[in-house]
């Protein structure tokens, strides 16, 4: 039977390292803080910035909130964040995800100053994660690898398979697991055959958003499954992407949904917050970039 990786407890692990963290920086006069701007009132953006500030909370950070309207003009969302980019007490700036549509996403995570994008998704920490020289690493690969990390599951020379390639998971999933000399490859919606690839993985991350994609005979005889997906059945149920249950006598290690990457997403969010404050406060600890702890 596989090993099932405890995504709650690794967080929980993290989070008392962080806590520490922001001890030693408030010792210095540094209080951590994290702006979150949500526009509209989508129930699960609401929901997710709920889990992002009660997390905050919980490790020190202090969290700046800012709701807008669902017709708010971007210009408004815009010069605030121009105004947070200048506040010395805002380490790490986040828009919520989506927007509405009179929003031109990539014009609002641009204006976000590089060095407080907690998120990673400003074109300059893109470019520094294609280099490997990463300063704030998206979260939901981040969380991915720390969790291949702490199971002490060695990344180089293995095949890797990655399915889904957005800009907020699959591609940077893959950057990062090349960065660690793994072979990589990206499947997605228009790769014809799924199965010729999956079954080549030593480790396959999925994040497709469908469930039941992966099922027992496209995956090897003792791979790693690492189920980035969330989806939510007619019944109510939270699922992954992958057959759970199936897989279970046939993998090495699977991640449970909801219990796997899931907690380690808003973990690696304060830990980017973290490090980004520990930049700015003139910390002993300095990291160049968080490619020293990636690695
Ligand atoms: P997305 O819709 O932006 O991208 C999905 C990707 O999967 C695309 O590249 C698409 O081509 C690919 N894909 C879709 N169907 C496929 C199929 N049948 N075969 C192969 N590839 C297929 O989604 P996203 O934002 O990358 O999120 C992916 C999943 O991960 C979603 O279920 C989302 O809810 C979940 N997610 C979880 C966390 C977390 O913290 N656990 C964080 C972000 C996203």
């Amino acid at each position: 039977m596989a090993k099932i990786i405890d995504g709650v407890a690794v967080a929980r692990e993290m989070r008392r390292g962080l806590k520490a963290r922001v001890a030693s920086l408030r010792e210095r006069g540094v209080v951590p803080g994290l702006a979150v701007i949500i526009v509209g009132d989508n129930p699960a953006s609401r929901l997710y910035v709920r889990n992002k500030i009660r997390a905050c909370d919980e490790v020190g950070i202090k969290s700046f909130r800012f709701d807008f309207p669902q017709a708010a003009a971007p210009d408004e969302v815009l010069a605030l964040i121009e105004a947070l980019n200048r506040r010395s007490d805002v380490h790490g700036i986040l828009v919520q995800l989506p927007l509405p549509p009179q929003f031109a996403i990539g014009e609002v995570l641009r204006a976000i100053s590089p060095d407080k994008d907690v998120d990673g998704f400003h074109l300059y920490n893109v470019g520094g994660l294609v280099v490997g020289d990463t300063v704030f690493p998206p979260c939901t690969p981040y969380g991915v690898v720390k969790l291949l990390e702490h199971e002490g599951i060695p990344l180089e020379g293995r095949n890797v398979v990655v399915v889904g390639a957005s800009n907020i998971v699959g591609k940077p999933m893959a950057l990062m697991l090349m960065q660690k000399d793994a072979t990589v490859c990206i499947c997605h919606a228009k790769t014809r055959d799924l199965a010729q690839f999956t079954i080549l993985a030593d480790i396959l991350v999925v994040a497709a958003g469908q469930p039941n994609l992966i099922v027992p005979q496209m995956v090897k005889t003792g791979a790693v499954v690492i189920d980035v997906g969330i989806n939510r059945l007619p019944d109510g149920r939270l699922v992954g992407d992958a057959d759970f249950k199936g897989l279970l006598p046939k993998v090495s290690h699977i991640t449970p949904v909801p219990g796997g990457v899931g907690p380690m997403t808003v973990t690696m969010l304060l830990a980017n917050t973290i490090g980004s404050a520990e930049r700015s406060g003139g910390q002993a600890r300095v990291l160049t970039s968080a490619q020293e702890e990636l690695s």
